[in-house]
């Protein structure tokens, strides 16, 4: 059995949404374009499933949330795809990829043939074994702790040595019991829901939150609005590591204080304990401390879903290597979103992100050097990452190296921070901003302008963006 298709999209999350929109825009014909995703939904916007999903009232609830509607368009439901002439094979995994004959087998024995493939496989949730590697997210909450932890339990990841592909979940630690129903991912929607029904279980109990990133960070914010009592705990010194300062990072602990988050650092998760009715009671860190719990959520990491493609495609720090057109090392095949490393070209070097933005423009710009590819210049993206949590809200354009300079008023939730590297601007960050100045952020950033004085930048803060 088999279907034959001018394109395929693999995977169908928020790069697969916005290809499809892209294609549509571009005047795809019916017939030619099929998604296939191992999800039984149509694409929808993943960063609604750490905010709106996880709130107690009015929580947002497909169909609300399917792309495009994280960048103001239209929203792309099963319908559209049928009136646009799209095929949506849905709750379907490809199970094997043959880039030579251009073919994928489906778990349910079904070959679906390509001229052009888009892999859009994203990443799934797990440990990065980056000792080795350049990490291109600043904020993908990778935590060293449990890398150690995991040495320490197997004595398999050294640095240098660790395979990027290794690890996954906290089970394949050896932790006893971190396969239990109340110890929880979070990636797609079947996450969600379980999460949601713990947490429900869980109202007025405690939770812990394992990992000080992004993850960790929006989920401890729902929980806490869902009432129940919450610890967050990771390895570093403060939390979203890899993106704050110390300086930015205290600003949004304090604030979790004051909602009643506890923070407990420098340390990991060693064990669960569980009573006579398997329900947990307690985990344990490995600096002998012992915390109440009902509910754990992990959020430590993700790792790309490259494996069908490994052997075939040239992969580059995690990711299948792709050049400034979203093209891998076959020439019918491209990828898009977290599998993919592209070349940032602002930064002369090239990142796999994992960020929904990054996903989005990235989708695009493949649909656009397929459907007209003299007319479709090298990818040009400026890194952008942002989240919201409680009243909160902040966004980072670029890259977090070189000297900080703080501005604003930290007492008052609005205040920045701006980066610089061999005497320019490369990155600035924002909480509390308006849409024209995270405009104008955004804006400074990309144009990079020198920087003799970084004291006169203090003293100008966010107006040196405003007036440039
Ligand atoms: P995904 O959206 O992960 O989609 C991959 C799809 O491929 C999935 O549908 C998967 O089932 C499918 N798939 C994989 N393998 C197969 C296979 N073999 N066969 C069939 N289907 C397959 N980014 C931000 O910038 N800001 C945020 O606030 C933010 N919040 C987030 C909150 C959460 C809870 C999560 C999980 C991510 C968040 N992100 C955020 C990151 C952002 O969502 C991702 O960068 C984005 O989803 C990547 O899009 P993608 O299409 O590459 O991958």
């Amino acid at each position: 059995m088999g279907r034959a298709f001018v394109f395929v999209i693999l995977g169908g999350g928020v790069a697969a949404g916005y290809a499809a929109h892209e294609f549509v825009k571009r005047g795809v014909s019916h017939g030619e374009l099929c998604i296939i995703s191992e999800e039984p939904v149509a694409p929808y916007e993943r960063p609604a499933l750490s905010k709106g999903y996880l709130l107690p009232e009015d929580p947002a609830r497909l169909p609300a949330f399917h792309c495009c509607v994280g960048s103001n368009e239209e929203r792309l439901t099963p319908k559209w795809y049928k009136e646009n002439g799209i095929e949506l094979v849905l709750g379907t995994r490809v199970k094997s990829a043959d880039v030579r004959r251009k073919t994928l087998l489906t778990a349910t024995g079904e070959t679906i043939t390509y001229k052009i493939l888009i892999v859009a496989t994203g990443a799934r949730v797990g440990v990065k074994y980056a000792y080795n590697l350049p990490s291109p997210d600043p904020t993908c909450g990778i935590i060293v702790g449990i890398l150690l932890f995991v040495e320490n339990l197997k004595g398999t990841a050294h640095p240098g040595s660790a395979s990027v592909n290794k690890a996954l979940k906290l089970e394949e630690f050896g932790v006893s019991g971190s396969d239990a129903e109340s110890v929880c991912y979070l990636r797609d929607l079947a996450d969600a829901n379980r999460l949601v029904n713990v947490m429900q279980s869980s109202g007025g109990g405690n939770a812990v939150v394992i990992g000080g990133g992004y993850i960790g960070m929006e989920c401890a914010a729902s929980l806490v609005i869902g009432k129940i009592n919450v610890t967050m705990v990771f390895p570093e010194a403060h939390c979203m590591a890899r993106l704050f300062t110390p300086k930015i990072a205290s600003f949004y602990e304090e604030f979790y204080r004051s909602k009643g988050v506890k923070f407990v650092k420098g340390t990991v998760l060693t064990s669960f304990d569980f009573d006579s009715n398997d329900k947990m009671t307690a985990v344990n860190l490995r600096d002998g401390t012992k915390l109440p719990a009902d509910m754990v959520i992990v959020g430590i990491g993700i790792r790309p879903n490259t494996s069908l493609f490994e052997g075939q495609l040239t992969l580059e720090k995690g990711g299948i290597k792709v050049n400034g057109q979203m093209q891998s090392s076959n020439s019918s095949v491209y990828a898009v979103g977290d599998v993919a490393t592209f070349p940032v070209k602002i930064f002369g070097e090239t990142r796999r992100l994992e960020h929904v933005d990054s996903a989005r423009k990235s989708a695009r710009h493949a649909v656009a050097a397929i459907m007209e590819p003299e007319k479709t210049t090298e990818f040009d993206y400026l890194p952008f990452f942002y989240s919201r949590v409680f009243t909160l809200s902040w966004q980072f354009y670029g890259d977090n190296t070189g000297d900080v300079v703080h501005f604003g008023d930290f007492l008052g939730n609005s205040f920045g921070a701006y980066w610089v590297n061999k005497g320019h601007v490369v990155g600035s960050f924002l909480e509390g901003g308006t849409k024209e100045e995270y405009a104008a952020i955004a804006k400074i950033t990309r144009l990079k302008p020198a920087i003799e004085d970084l004291s006169d930048l203090e003293t100008q803060g966010l107006g040196f963006a405003l007036t440039l």
